[in-house]
Protein backbone atom coordinates (compact mmCIF):
# COMPACT_ATOMS: atom_id res chain seq x y z
CA UNK A 1 0.00 0.00 0.00
CA UNK A 2 1.33 3.40 -1.14
CA UNK A 3 2.32 5.11 2.16
CA UNK A 4 0.22 8.45 2.24
CA UNK A 5 2.45 11.82 3.25
CA UNK A 6 -0.58 14.33 3.53
CA UNK A 7 -0.41 17.41 5.72
CA UNK A 8 -2.86 15.70 7.90
CA UNK A 9 -0.81 12.76 8.31
CA UNK A 10 1.83 14.91 9.26
CA UNK A 11 -0.08 16.40 11.69
CA UNK A 12 -1.17 13.31 12.89
CA UNK A 13 2.71 12.07 13.49
CA UNK A 14 3.51 15.56 14.93
CA UNK A 15 0.56 14.80 17.60
CA UNK A 16 1.18 11.72 18.51
CA UNK A 17 5.37 12.56 19.08
CA UNK A 18 3.86 15.79 21.42
CA UNK A 19 1.03 13.41 23.17
CA UNK A 20 4.67 11.20 23.86
CA UNK A 21 6.37 13.70 24.82
CA UNK A 22 3.79 14.55 27.97
CA UNK A 23 3.57 13.13 31.16
CA UNK A 24 0.62 11.47 31.89
CA UNK A 25 -0.09 14.27 34.72
CA UNK A 26 -0.91 16.63 32.00
CA UNK A 27 -4.18 14.50 31.13
CA UNK A 28 -5.52 14.50 34.27
CA UNK A 29 -2.84 11.36 35.43
CA UNK A 30 -4.89 9.20 33.37
CA UNK A 31 -3.67 6.71 30.46
CA UNK A 32 -7.06 5.86 29.34
CA UNK A 33 -7.48 9.77 28.88
CA UNK A 34 -4.41 10.15 26.81
CA UNK A 35 -5.11 7.39 24.71
CA UNK A 36 -8.78 8.42 24.10
CA UNK A 37 -7.24 12.12 22.86
CA UNK A 38 -4.67 10.23 20.32
CA UNK A 39 -6.91 7.96 19.03
CA UNK A 40 -9.17 11.47 18.20
CA UNK A 41 -6.73 12.96 16.39
CA UNK A 42 -6.42 11.38 12.97
CA UNK A 43 -10.99 11.76 12.65
CA UNK A 44 -11.14 15.69 14.22
CA UNK A 45 -10.55 17.82 12.10
CA UNK A 46 -10.18 21.35 14.10
CA UNK A 47 -6.80 21.99 16.03
CA UNK A 48 -6.05 20.61 19.49
CA UNK A 49 -4.07 22.62 21.81
CA UNK A 50 -2.25 21.09 25.14
CA UNK A 51 -0.50 23.49 27.80
CA UNK A 52 3.03 23.22 25.49
CA UNK A 53 1.74 24.31 22.67
CA UNK A 54 3.20 27.51 22.63
CA UNK A 55 -0.21 29.33 21.57
CA UNK A 56 -1.84 28.09 25.20
CA UNK A 57 -1.64 30.62 26.87
CA UNK A 58 -3.51 32.65 24.87
CA UNK A 59 -5.82 30.42 23.95
CA UNK A 60 -7.38 29.16 27.42
CA UNK A 61 -7.95 33.01 28.02
CA UNK A 62 -11.69 34.37 28.36
CA UNK A 63 -12.60 38.16 27.13
CA UNK A 64 -11.81 38.89 30.58
CA UNK A 65 -8.21 37.59 31.78
CA UNK A 66 -10.14 37.53 35.96
CA UNK A 67 -10.66 34.12 34.67
CA UNK A 68 -7.98 32.04 34.75
CA UNK A 69 -8.45 28.64 33.63
CA UNK A 70 -5.69 25.69 32.65
CA UNK A 71 -8.13 23.12 30.51
CA UNK A 72 -5.87 19.66 29.95
CA UNK A 73 -6.61 20.30 26.26
CA UNK A 74 -8.61 23.13 24.25
CA UNK A 75 -10.73 21.10 21.30
CA UNK A 76 -10.98 23.76 18.55
CA UNK A 77 -14.50 22.31 16.41
CA UNK A 78 -14.16 22.32 12.50
CA UNK A 79 -16.99 20.81 11.61
CA UNK A 80 -20.01 20.24 13.70
CA UNK A 81 -18.96 16.22 13.55
CA UNK A 82 -15.58 17.59 15.71
CA UNK A 83 -18.35 18.92 18.25
CA UNK A 84 -19.72 15.43 18.74
CA UNK A 85 -16.57 13.62 18.78
CA UNK A 86 -15.16 16.70 21.30
CA UNK A 87 -18.47 15.85 23.76
CA UNK A 88 -17.89 11.72 23.20
CA UNK A 89 -14.46 11.94 24.94
CA UNK A 90 -15.73 14.26 27.66
CA UNK A 91 -19.34 11.53 27.87
CA UNK A 92 -16.92 8.58 27.68
CA UNK A 93 -13.82 10.03 29.83
CA UNK A 94 -16.30 11.04 32.28
CA UNK A 95 -14.16 14.36 32.13
CA UNK A 96 -15.51 18.32 32.52
CA UNK A 97 -15.94 20.37 30.04
CA UNK A 98 -17.17 23.91 28.98
CA UNK A 99 -18.21 25.29 25.98
CA UNK A 100 -16.98 28.45 24.29
CA UNK A 101 -18.29 30.45 21.46
CA UNK A 102 -17.10 34.02 22.38
CA UNK A 103 -15.63 33.46 25.52
CA UNK A 104 -17.73 36.44 26.85
CA UNK A 105 -19.06 34.97 29.49
CA UNK A 106 -19.45 37.90 32.31
CA UNK A 107 -19.04 34.74 35.18
CA UNK A 108 -16.78 32.89 33.43
CA UNK A 109 -18.58 29.74 32.36
CA UNK A 110 -16.77 28.94 29.11
CA UNK A 111 -13.78 28.24 30.79
CA UNK A 112 -12.89 25.49 32.85
CA UNK A 113 -10.12 23.20 33.89
CA UNK A 114 -11.40 20.09 32.37
CA UNK A 115 -11.63 20.27 28.04
CA UNK A 116 -12.15 23.54 26.75
CA UNK A 117 -14.68 22.46 23.45
CA UNK A 118 -14.37 25.93 21.52
CA UNK A 119 -16.85 26.29 18.45
CA UNK A 120 -15.99 29.72 17.54
CA UNK A 121 -15.23 28.28 14.03
CA UNK A 122 -18.53 26.74 13.86
CA UNK A 123 -19.11 30.25 12.08
CA UNK A 124 -20.68 30.14 8.88
CA UNK A 125 -24.03 32.38 8.17
CA UNK A 126 -26.42 31.92 5.59
CA UNK A 127 -28.91 34.49 5.41
CA UNK A 128 -32.31 33.79 3.18
CA UNK A 129 -33.17 37.19 1.59
CA UNK A 130 -36.99 36.14 0.11
CA UNK A 131 -37.48 34.65 3.53
CA UNK A 132 -35.66 36.79 5.91
CA UNK A 133 -34.07 34.79 7.87
CA UNK A 134 -30.53 33.72 8.63
CA UNK A 135 -28.65 30.64 10.37
CA UNK A 136 -25.74 31.08 11.86
CA UNK A 137 -23.35 28.93 13.35
CA UNK A 138 -23.17 30.00 16.95
CA UNK A 139 -19.56 30.58 16.62
CA UNK A 140 -20.29 33.85 14.42
CA UNK A 141 -19.35 36.81 15.96
CA UNK A 142 -21.89 40.12 15.82
CA UNK A 143 -19.81 42.13 14.21
CA UNK A 144 -19.80 39.91 11.09
CA UNK A 145 -23.39 39.57 11.06
CA UNK A 146 -24.50 42.73 11.34
CA UNK A 147 -22.14 43.45 8.05
CA UNK A 148 -23.35 40.35 6.34
CA UNK A 149 -27.17 41.92 6.85
CA UNK A 150 -26.20 45.22 5.97
CA UNK A 151 -26.52 44.78 2.30
CA UNK A 152 -29.96 43.21 2.49
CA UNK A 153 -31.12 45.84 4.77
CA UNK A 154 -32.49 43.80 7.02
CA UNK A 155 -31.69 43.20 11.34
CA UNK A 156 -31.70 41.52 14.68
CA UNK A 157 -30.97 42.69 17.70
CA UNK A 158 -27.22 41.66 18.62
CA UNK A 159 -24.30 42.02 20.51
CA UNK A 160 -23.35 45.86 20.63
CA UNK A 161 -19.58 44.60 21.29
CA UNK A 162 -18.53 43.25 17.58
CA UNK A 163 -16.94 40.05 18.92
CA UNK A 164 -19.77 39.12 21.34
CA UNK A 165 -21.33 35.26 19.95
CA UNK A 166 -24.29 33.99 18.74
CA UNK A 167 -23.51 31.09 21.22
CA UNK A 168 -23.58 32.39 24.41
CA UNK A 169 -25.21 35.83 23.58
CA UNK A 170 -28.78 34.70 22.36
CA UNK A 171 -29.18 31.94 25.14
CA UNK A 172 -29.03 34.71 27.41
CA UNK A 173 -31.20 36.98 26.32
CA UNK A 174 -29.34 39.17 24.31
CA UNK A 175 -29.84 43.14 24.04
CA UNK A 176 -28.85 45.29 21.61
CA UNK A 177 -29.66 48.72 19.91
CA UNK A 178 -32.69 47.79 18.26
CA UNK A 179 -34.13 45.40 21.21
CA UNK A 180 -37.02 47.55 21.65
CA UNK A 181 -38.66 47.30 18.23
CA UNK A 182 -37.87 43.63 18.03
CA UNK A 183 -37.72 42.56 21.57
CA UNK A 184 -34.72 40.73 23.04
CA UNK A 185 -32.42 38.63 20.70
CA UNK A 186 -33.94 35.36 21.78
CA UNK A 187 -36.67 36.41 20.90
CA UNK A 188 -36.23 36.45 16.92
CA UNK A 189 -34.89 32.90 17.24
CA UNK A 190 -37.03 30.24 15.35
CA UNK A 191 -35.34 27.29 15.06
CA UNK A 192 -32.16 25.99 16.60
CA UNK A 193 -30.05 22.70 16.35
CA UNK A 194 -28.85 20.89 19.75
CA UNK A 195 -26.12 18.39 20.28
CA UNK A 196 -27.40 16.49 22.77
CA UNK A 197 -25.50 14.46 25.40
CA UNK A 198 -26.29 11.22 23.44
CA UNK A 199 -24.14 12.70 20.14
CA UNK A 200 -27.85 12.82 18.87
CA UNK A 201 -28.75 16.20 16.93
CA UNK A 202 -32.16 18.23 18.26
CA UNK A 203 -33.37 20.10 15.67
CA UNK A 204 -36.07 22.62 17.77
CA UNK A 205 -38.66 24.67 16.78
CA UNK A 206 -42.33 25.74 17.22
CA UNK A 207 -43.66 22.42 16.14
CA UNK A 208 -40.71 20.01 16.25
CA UNK A 209 -39.55 19.67 20.11
CA UNK A 210 -40.96 23.15 21.28
CA UNK A 211 -39.52 22.53 24.56
CA UNK A 212 -35.90 23.05 23.78
CA UNK A 213 -36.29 25.90 21.69
CA UNK A 214 -38.20 27.54 24.83
CA UNK A 215 -35.28 26.59 27.11
CA UNK A 216 -32.75 27.54 24.88
CA UNK A 217 -33.69 30.99 24.28
CA UNK A 218 -32.90 32.86 27.76
CA UNK A 219 -32.28 29.42 29.84
CA UNK A 220 -28.10 30.72 29.70
CA UNK A 221 -25.53 29.10 28.00
CA UNK A 222 -23.62 25.47 28.17
CA UNK A 223 -27.06 23.93 29.93
CA UNK A 224 -28.82 21.77 27.43
CA UNK A 225 -26.11 20.66 25.02
CA UNK A 226 -23.97 22.31 22.24
CA UNK A 227 -26.03 24.88 20.48
CA UNK A 228 -25.00 24.18 16.72
CA UNK A 229 -26.88 26.99 14.85
CA UNK A 230 -29.22 29.49 15.58
CA UNK A 231 -32.04 30.37 12.94
CA UNK A 232 -33.22 33.99 13.01
CA UNK A 233 -36.66 35.70 12.13
CA UNK A 234 -34.81 39.35 10.26
CA UNK A 235 -36.66 42.64 10.03
CA UNK A 236 -36.41 44.81 7.48
CA UNK A 237 -34.49 47.96 8.88
CA UNK A 238 -32.88 50.48 6.30
CA UNK A 239 -31.34 53.74 7.79
CA UNK A 240 -31.36 54.66 11.22
CA UNK A 241 -30.73 57.90 13.45
CA UNK A 242 -28.48 57.42 15.76
CA UNK A 243 -27.85 60.48 19.19
CA UNK A 244 -26.19 60.89 21.71
CA UNK A 245 -26.68 63.57 24.49
CA UNK A 246 -24.55 64.69 27.55
CA UNK A 247 -25.02 66.28 31.19
CA UNK A 248 -22.04 66.93 33.35
CA UNK A 249 -21.93 65.78 36.91
CA UNK A 250 -19.50 68.00 38.18
CA UNK A 251 -21.24 70.40 40.66
CA UNK A 252 -24.29 69.63 42.97
CA UNK A 253 -26.72 71.70 40.78
CA UNK A 254 -25.57 69.84 37.46
CA UNK A 255 -26.18 66.47 39.32
CA UNK A 256 -29.39 67.23 40.14
CA UNK A 257 -30.28 68.38 36.54
CA UNK A 258 -28.92 65.10 35.46
CA UNK A 259 -31.36 63.30 38.09
CA UNK A 260 -34.11 64.99 36.92
CA UNK A 261 -33.24 63.91 33.11
CA UNK A 262 -33.30 60.34 34.76
CA UNK A 263 -36.18 60.97 36.25
CA UNK A 264 -37.99 62.10 32.94
CA UNK A 265 -36.42 59.61 30.89
CA UNK A 266 -37.65 56.75 33.50
CA UNK A 267 -41.21 58.25 33.39
CA UNK A 268 -41.55 58.72 29.80
CA UNK A 269 -39.12 57.10 27.71
CA UNK A 270 -38.58 53.20 29.40
CA UNK A 271 -41.92 51.16 30.07
CA UNK A 272 -44.52 52.26 27.96
CA UNK A 273 -42.18 55.12 26.08
CA UNK A 274 -43.88 57.65 24.31
CA UNK A 275 -41.70 57.17 21.62
CA UNK A 276 -42.49 53.76 21.11
CA UNK A 277 -40.61 50.70 20.04
CA UNK A 278 -38.77 52.48 17.81
CA UNK A 279 -36.52 54.21 20.22
CA UNK A 280 -34.31 52.36 21.75
CA UNK A 281 -31.66 53.89 24.75
CA UNK A 282 -28.77 52.88 26.78
CA UNK A 283 -27.61 55.41 29.25
CA UNK A 284 -23.98 55.38 30.92
CA UNK A 285 -22.33 57.11 33.87
CA UNK A 286 -18.81 57.16 33.52
CA UNK A 287 -15.51 59.54 32.95
CA UNK A 288 -14.69 61.03 30.04
CA UNK A 289 -11.25 63.36 29.00
CA UNK A 290 -12.00 66.94 28.54
CA UNK A 291 -8.40 68.42 27.11
CA UNK A 292 -7.03 67.38 23.92
CA UNK A 293 -3.85 66.44 25.57
CA UNK A 294 -6.09 63.33 27.66
CA UNK A 295 -4.96 64.36 30.81
CA UNK A 296 -7.98 65.76 32.88
CA UNK A 297 -11.41 63.47 33.05
CA UNK A 298 -14.80 64.43 34.59
CA UNK A 299 -18.21 62.33 34.92
CA UNK A 300 -21.09 62.89 32.46
CA UNK A 301 -24.24 60.99 32.16
CA UNK A 302 -24.56 60.07 28.56
CA UNK A 303 -27.96 59.15 26.65
CA UNK A 304 -27.32 57.56 23.59
CA UNK A 305 -30.35 56.13 21.50
CA UNK A 306 -31.00 54.90 18.28
CA UNK A 307 -34.07 55.20 16.44
CA UNK A 308 -35.47 52.62 14.02
CA UNK A 309 -38.57 54.44 11.92
CA UNK A 310 -38.61 56.95 9.54
CA UNK A 311 -35.16 58.87 10.05
CA UNK A 312 -36.46 62.24 9.50
CA UNK A 313 -38.36 62.07 12.69
CA UNK A 314 -35.58 61.13 14.62
CA UNK A 315 -34.37 64.61 15.81
CA UNK A 316 -38.62 65.47 16.50
CA UNK A 317 -38.61 62.20 18.67
CA UNK A 318 -35.67 63.41 20.92
CA UNK A 319 -36.47 67.36 20.79
CA UNK A 320 -37.82 66.66 24.43
CA UNK A 321 -34.83 65.47 26.15
CA UNK A 322 -33.06 67.57 24.50
CA UNK A 323 -34.53 70.51 25.72
CA UNK A 324 -34.00 69.21 29.46
CA UNK A 325 -32.12 71.42 31.88
CA UNK A 326 -28.08 70.93 31.76
CA UNK A 327 -28.23 69.18 28.16
CA UNK A 328 -24.49 70.39 27.39
CA UNK A 329 -25.22 71.53 23.75
CA UNK A 330 -21.61 71.70 22.40
CA UNK A 331 -21.95 67.34 23.29
CA UNK A 332 -24.61 67.03 21.30
CA UNK A 333 -24.25 64.41 18.39
CA UNK A 334 -26.44 62.99 15.99
CA UNK A 335 -25.86 60.72 12.56
CA UNK A 336 -27.93 58.57 9.95
CA UNK A 337 -26.62 55.62 8.97
CA UNK A 338 -26.83 51.71 7.90
CA UNK A 339 -27.53 49.78 11.31
CA UNK A 340 -24.03 48.31 11.65
CA UNK A 341 -22.02 51.30 11.25
CA UNK A 342 -24.36 53.39 13.73
CA UNK A 343 -23.85 50.45 16.08
CA UNK A 344 -20.42 51.39 16.04
CA UNK A 345 -20.20 54.99 16.37
CA UNK A 346 -23.12 54.86 19.11
CA UNK A 347 -20.40 52.75 21.20
CA UNK A 348 -17.52 55.09 20.10
CA UNK A 349 -18.99 58.56 18.74
CA UNK A 350 -18.43 61.01 20.24
CA UNK A 351 -17.18 59.23 23.35
CA UNK A 352 -16.70 55.88 23.99
CA UNK A 353 -15.84 53.38 27.19
CA UNK A 354 -13.92 55.02 29.70
CA UNK A 355 -10.32 55.35 28.57
CA UNK A 356 -7.72 53.18 30.03
CA UNK A 357 -4.73 53.35 30.32
CA UNK A 358 -2.49 51.42 27.30
CA UNK A 359 -1.05 47.98 28.06
CA UNK A 360 -2.13 44.70 28.16
CA UNK A 361 -6.00 43.77 28.75
CA UNK A 362 -7.21 45.13 32.21
CA UNK A 363 -9.16 42.61 34.38
CA UNK A 364 -12.70 43.49 35.11
CA UNK A 365 -15.46 43.02 37.31
CA UNK A 366 -19.20 43.13 36.36
CA UNK A 367 -22.39 43.25 38.21
CA UNK A 368 -26.26 43.67 36.89
CA UNK A 369 -29.27 43.84 38.18
CA UNK A 370 -32.67 44.42 36.63
CA UNK A 371 -34.77 47.40 37.81
CA UNK A 372 -38.63 47.52 38.03
CA UNK A 373 -39.47 49.71 40.35
CA UNK A 374 -39.29 53.89 39.28
CA UNK A 375 -36.52 55.59 40.95
CA UNK A 376 -37.03 58.54 43.05
CA UNK A 377 -35.25 61.71 42.25
CA UNK A 378 -33.12 61.26 45.53
CA UNK A 379 -32.28 58.02 44.52
CA UNK A 380 -30.97 58.57 40.91
CA UNK A 381 -28.86 61.37 42.61
CA UNK A 382 -27.28 59.04 45.03
CA UNK A 383 -26.66 56.67 42.25
CA UNK A 384 -24.96 59.80 40.18
CA UNK A 385 -23.18 61.37 43.39
CA UNK A 386 -21.95 57.74 44.40
CA UNK A 387 -20.16 56.79 40.51
CA UNK A 388 -18.60 60.52 40.59
CA UNK A 389 -16.75 58.72 43.74
CA UNK A 390 -15.28 55.89 42.26
CA UNK A 391 -11.72 56.28 40.23
CA UNK A 392 -12.35 57.95 36.56
CA UNK A 393 -11.03 55.72 34.03
CA UNK A 394 -11.45 52.51 36.23
CA UNK A 395 -15.39 52.04 36.19
CA UNK A 396 -18.49 52.65 34.79
CA UNK A 397 -22.26 52.24 35.77
CA UNK A 398 -24.75 51.98 32.10
CA UNK A 399 -28.23 50.79 31.31
CA UNK A 400 -30.19 49.06 28.71
CA UNK A 401 -33.56 50.45 28.56
CA UNK A 402 -36.04 47.71 27.84
CA UNK A 403 -40.28 48.37 27.39
CA UNK A 404 -40.91 48.18 23.63
CA UNK A 405 -41.13 44.79 22.15
CA UNK A 406 -38.95 43.19 25.14
CA UNK A 407 -42.26 43.92 27.40
CA UNK A 408 -44.88 43.50 24.90
CA UNK A 409 -43.99 39.38 24.71
CA UNK A 410 -45.91 37.14 27.24
CA UNK A 411 -43.77 36.36 30.05
CA UNK A 412 -43.56 32.60 29.26
CA UNK A 413 -43.31 32.64 26.24
CA UNK A 414 -39.67 31.77 26.32
CA UNK A 415 -36.96 31.05 29.02
CA UNK A 416 -36.29 35.12 29.26
CA UNK A 417 -38.48 36.16 31.95
CA UNK A 418 -37.85 39.66 32.50
CA UNK A 419 -40.36 41.51 30.73
CA UNK A 420 -41.09 43.98 33.41
CA UNK A 421 -37.80 45.77 33.90
CA UNK A 422 -37.64 49.22 32.78
CA UNK A 423 -33.60 48.57 32.52
CA UNK A 424 -30.57 46.46 33.17
CA UNK A 425 -28.09 48.03 35.29
CA UNK A 426 -24.52 47.05 34.88
CA UNK A 427 -21.41 47.94 36.91
CA UNK A 428 -18.23 47.97 35.43
CA UNK A 429 -14.91 48.00 37.04
CA UNK A 430 -11.05 47.49 35.62
CA UNK A 431 -8.12 47.02 36.86
CA UNK A 432 -4.57 46.55 35.91
CA UNK A 433 -2.83 45.08 39.33
CA UNK A 434 -3.75 43.70 42.31
C1 LIG B 1 -17.33 43.26 26.05
C2 LIG B 1 -18.70 42.65 26.23
C3 LIG B 1 -19.78 43.23 25.57
C4 LIG B 1 -21.06 42.71 25.73
N1 LIG B 1 -22.09 43.31 25.09
C5 LIG B 1 -23.33 42.82 25.24
C6 LIG B 1 -24.46 43.41 24.60
O1 LIG B 1 -24.32 44.39 23.89
N2 LIG B 1 -25.67 42.88 24.78
C7 LIG B 1 -25.85 41.77 25.58
O2 LIG B 1 -26.98 41.31 25.70
N3 LIG B 1 -24.84 41.19 26.20
C8 LIG B 1 -23.59 41.68 26.05
N4 LIG B 1 -22.55 41.09 26.70
C9 LIG B 1 -22.82 39.88 27.47
C10 LIG B 1 -22.87 38.70 26.47
O3 LIG B 1 -24.10 38.64 25.82
C11 LIG B 1 -22.69 37.40 27.19
O4 LIG B 1 -21.48 37.42 27.88
C12 LIG B 1 -22.72 36.25 26.18
O5 LIG B 1 -22.81 35.05 26.91
C13 LIG B 1 -21.52 36.25 25.29
O6 LIG B 1 -21.61 35.24 24.32
P1 LIG B 1 -20.28 34.48 23.91
O7 LIG B 1 -20.65 33.39 22.96
O8 LIG B 1 -19.26 35.45 23.52
O9 LIG B 1 -19.90 33.86 25.33
P2 LIG B 1 -19.24 32.55 25.89
O10 LIG B 1 -18.45 33.02 27.07
O11 LIG B 1 -18.54 31.77 24.87
O12 LIG B 1 -20.50 31.70 26.40
C14 LIG B 1 -21.37 32.16 27.40
C15 LIG B 1 -22.10 30.97 28.02
O13 LIG B 1 -22.76 30.21 27.02
C16 LIG B 1 -22.20 28.89 26.92
N5 LIG B 1 -22.04 28.61 25.49
C17 LIG B 1 -21.34 29.31 24.58
N6 LIG B 1 -21.48 28.77 23.37
C18 LIG B 1 -22.27 27.70 23.52
C19 LIG B 1 -22.78 26.73 22.63
N7 LIG B 1 -22.48 26.76 21.33
N8 LIG B 1 -23.57 25.75 23.11
C20 LIG B 1 -23.88 25.70 24.44
N9 LIG B 1 -23.42 26.59 25.34
C21 LIG B 1 -22.64 27.58 24.88
C22 LIG B 1 -20.87 28.95 27.66
O14 LIG B 1 -20.49 27.69 28.16
C23 LIG B 1 -21.17 29.97 28.74
O15 LIG B 1 -21.89 29.36 29.77
C24 LIG B 1 -21.26 41.58 26.56
C25 LIG B 1 -20.17 40.99 27.22
C26 LIG B 1 -18.90 41.53 27.07
C27 LIG B 1 -17.74 40.88 27.80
Amino acid sequence: MALSYSTRNKRNAAFIETCNAMSVDDFGGSHEVRDAILALRPFFQGEIIFPSNKDYDADRMLSNPVFQFHPIVILYCKTEVDAALALGLCRDQGLPFSVRSGGHCTAGFSGNNGVMIDVKNLNGILIDEDAKTAVCGTGVEFGDFQQALDPYHLNVPGGECADVCVGGYVQGGGFGFTAAKYGISCDNVIEVRVLLADGTVAVSNKDKNPELLWAVCGGTGGNFGILLTVKFQLHDLDKCYGFALDWALDTDQEVEQAAQALCYLQNDYMLNSVAGPDLTLQLHIGFQYVDDSKTKMKPFLMVRGLWAGDVGQGPDVIAPLKALPGMLRDHFWEAVDTFYVMNHKLLHYPQGMPPMPPGPDPLEDKSSHYVTRDLALGEWQQMLGFMKTSLPNKSFAYMEVYGGAIAERDRLSNAFVHRDAAFNLILDVFWKDD
